[in-house]
């Protein structure tokens, strides 16, 4: 019986290439965390009394997503069935590209950029099209726009984009979406606080535009892993069929409105981190280090052929740096995250004497 139906039954449908595996560089994080991005002190102190307001009988149900979706597209000034809320970006880019992308099809990104879409679109069978940013990193808008061709179907947009620091304009992503109107233009705003520019309010009026957001960067929620989608209700009735009912936990359901709701806590984190930036651009231009101009809350610098070597002095000293070397045209460039002021001294008294040292010939 089990012979016969294993017979009949169709072939599994094999994909012609494997998901790469992507294991992130944690581990052992006690230290200044200046590697990942993240919010680097805590989120809003309304948010521990929402976690400690949780009754254990609350956590027998399943999460209820729906309310705390319409919540959220009112926050943003959208329709409930224009937002859907993820287990952070990274499944919103994951679930984005399992919808849009087949066989044959084509993901414009411009790179270097943000690495996860390239391990989700290697579990499609579609094809990158990767069109590498100039020396000084800038949105490669032109060369991006020539490459479009009837098989692109996404093209993604981190903004501002990481390593870089650089941002696109309003009026590039409105002209790659005029472009290519038969691909999805998916505008990554994980770093928006920072940079303060977004094209949220172009959702539904542009019919290809999606934009993604992140409460794992500004508000300090990186591990409850939320994130959003928002686009036209047509593109999004497709991302729902793909996506699961349940990923978001109620623990981050109920942190959500919490954290949207302190507004002064998030004006506090975001002005803290700008003014730390401009005093670490300063400590970089005294040090001589070559360094990016960045919309975000990290910075790309360039340290050379001894970025390994930086790295370990970097973290010997108690300060966790992230190395770039193999990212496209980013060979001796470290991206360092801008945390609070009084971080970043600690963080400049550490690259002060790692320069030193490097460029005195000291081993590590
Ligand atoms: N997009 C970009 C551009 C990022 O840099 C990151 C985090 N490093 C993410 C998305 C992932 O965000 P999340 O934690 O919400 O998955």
């Amino acid at each position: 019986m089990a012979d016969s139906q294993t017979t009949t039954s169709p072939a599994p449908r094999v994909r012609v290439q494997a998901m790469k595996e992507y294991h992130p560089p944690l581990g052992c994080r006690d230290n200044l965390r200046l590697d990942f991005n993240e919010n680097t002190l805590a989120c809003s102190p309304k948010v521990k009394e929402a976690l400690a307001a949780v009754s254990m009988g609350a956590l027998t149900r399943y999460p209820e997503r729906e309310p705390v979706e319409a919540m959220v597209a009112a926050h943003l000034g959208l329709k409930a069935e224009q937002v859907a809320l993820t287990n952070g970006v990274d499944e919103a880019i994951h679930v984005l590209f399992e919808t849009f992308l087949e066989a044959d099809d084509a993901l414009l990104l411009p790179v270097p950029t943000y690495t996860m879409y390239e391990v989700y679109a290697s579990a499609t069978d579609a094809r990158v099209v990767a069109v590498e940013a100039a020396d000084d990193l800038q949105f490669p808008f032109e060369r991006l726009l020539k490459a479009i061709t009837p098989r692109t179907k996404v093209i993604a947009i981190a903004n501002p984009n990481s390593p870089s620091g650089s941002a696109a304009t309003r009026e590039e992503i409105l002209e790659l979406a005029r472009r290519a109107p038969h691909a999805v233009v998916l505008v990554d705003e994980a770093y928006f606080h920072f940079h303060g520019e977004s094209v949220m309010d172009l959702v539904g009026t542009v019919p290809n535009l999606i934009v993604a957001r992140t409460f794992s960067k500004a508000y300090g929620l990186a591990g409850l892993r939320l994130g959003l989608l928002a686009g036209p209700v047509e593109l999004m009735r497709w991302v729902r069929r793909v996506l699961s009912p349940y990923s978001v936990n109620s623990l981050a359901l109920v942190c959500l409105q919490a954290a949207l709701e302190d507004t002064a806590y998030l004006d506090w984190y975001v002005g803290e981190v700008l003014a730390a930036r401009t005093e670490f651009e300063a400590a970089l231009d005294a040090a001589a280090v070559r360094r990016w101009p960045s919309r975000a809350n990290f910075i790309l610098v360039e340290i050379g052929a001894r970025h390994a070597e930086f790295v370990h002095l970097m973290r010997a000293a108690g300060v966790l740096v992230r190395d770039r070397s193999s990212d496209p045209g980013c060979d001796g460039r470290v991206r360092i995250t801008i945390g609070t002021r009084e971080q970043m001294r600690q963080a400049v008294t550490a690259l002060n004497d790692a320069m030193a040292a490097l460029r005195s010939g000291g081993e590590t």
